[in-house]
């Protein structure tokens, strides 16, 4: 059984390639921290990306929304709305829609999750990090802000102090999210911003205890290449927290969570350092531009 901890747009490519070469259910835990309460309803970005991307649905090329998509909603309440900077598709707005009433009817975020993954017959399951909310802040010189506000609105410009995560220490897992840390032959971190993505699920008490205690494999692919992040500003958030921007960087970062990483050729440099952190490096191509690299990735990470 395989676990994998997953963030959005770095996350689903990997995903993808996941679903293509392994037979079986895996276990995805999404990360709830860039949920957002924007017009009125609830919006979970990451949970929506793995949604799209799992049913064909995502628009590839933005890596975010749903394809084919109309704005029309979004330029109607332009003139009036503050929160019209958060870019909303029409389709997308009958997910967050029916998720904000599912919500008012009493139904937690797990739950909604499972819903959605069987209206969109998707064959894994797909299970938010928390049922709490979770809200990654951004601390910049322009103020403290949504992580979402930070990168949408501000455009990822203002200089980051540091990263927090609100209502972490007090979060529980959502059902089934323990469960499928202890149960998993193989747990996967995927190639997410580790700041962003991954460290508002893995920092959960029970979630770190877990990780910690299991005696799986617990494989990270880096989302980092010859010290530069792929897309996003990962690498601008590993300097906030003093961390290298380098898969060594990365792996300090990781290193009460992970036994292997997954990293570049290019960086085979680092090969040996990481080992000498304790830590086992796999070295192969891990730059996912089309569905044959998505899926080559995917393979080696099932020889592992
Ligand atoms: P977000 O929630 O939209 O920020 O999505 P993620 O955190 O899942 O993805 C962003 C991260 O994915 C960034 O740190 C990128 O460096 C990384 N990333 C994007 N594309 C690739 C890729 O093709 N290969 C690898 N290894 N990392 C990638």
């Amino acid at each position: 059984m395989i676990t994998i901890i997953t963030g959005g747009t770095g996350s689903i490519k990997l995903l993808r390639g996941l679903d293509l070469v392994v037979n079986e259910k895996i276990n995805i835990i999404v990360n709830v921290g860039d949920n957002i309460n924007l017009f009125g309803y609830y919006i979970c970005p990451d949970i929506d990306t793995t949604l799209y991307g799992l049913s064909n649905r995502l628009d590839i090329k933005r890596g975010w929304g749903i394809k084919g998509d109309t704005f029309d909603f979004l330029e109607s309440i332009k003139e009036t709305s503050e929160e019209s900077w958060f870019q909303i598709g029409d389709k997308d707005l009958e997910t967050h829609n029916k998720r904000t009433n599912l919500i008012k009817n009493g139904l937690n975020l797990a739950e909604i999750t499972k819903i959605f993954t069987e209206d969109f017959k998707i064959r894994h399951n797909i299970i938010p990090a928390s049922n709490d909310r979770i809200e990654t802040t951004i601390i910049s010189d322009d103020g403290e802000m949504h992580l979402q506000e930070f990168w949408v609105k501000n455009k990822g410009k203002p200089r980051i102090l540091d990263v927090r995560y609100k209502g972490i220490d007090s979060a529980k897992p959502a059902e089934d999210v323990i469960q499928s840390i202890k149960e998993a032959d193989k747990i996967l971190i995927s190639p997410g911003n580790p700041i962003s993505s991954i460290s508002p699920t893995i920092f959960i008490k029970e979630i770190k205890e877990a990780l910690q205690e299991t005696q799986s494999k617990k494989i990270l692919v880096s989302p980092i290449i010859q010290k530069k992040s792929v897309s996003g500003p990962a690498g601008k958030m590993l300097q906030a927290k003093d961390y290298d921007v380098s898969v060594t960087g990365l792996t300090e970062y990781y290193k009460d969570f992970i036994t292997d990483i997954v990293i570049d050729k290019t960086d085979i440099g680092e090969k040996k350092g990481i080992e000498n952190m304790g830590k086992i490096p796999h070295v192969t191509n891990i730059l996912m531009r089309n569905k044959e690299e998505e899926a080559e990735l995917a393979r080696e990470l099932m020889k592992i």
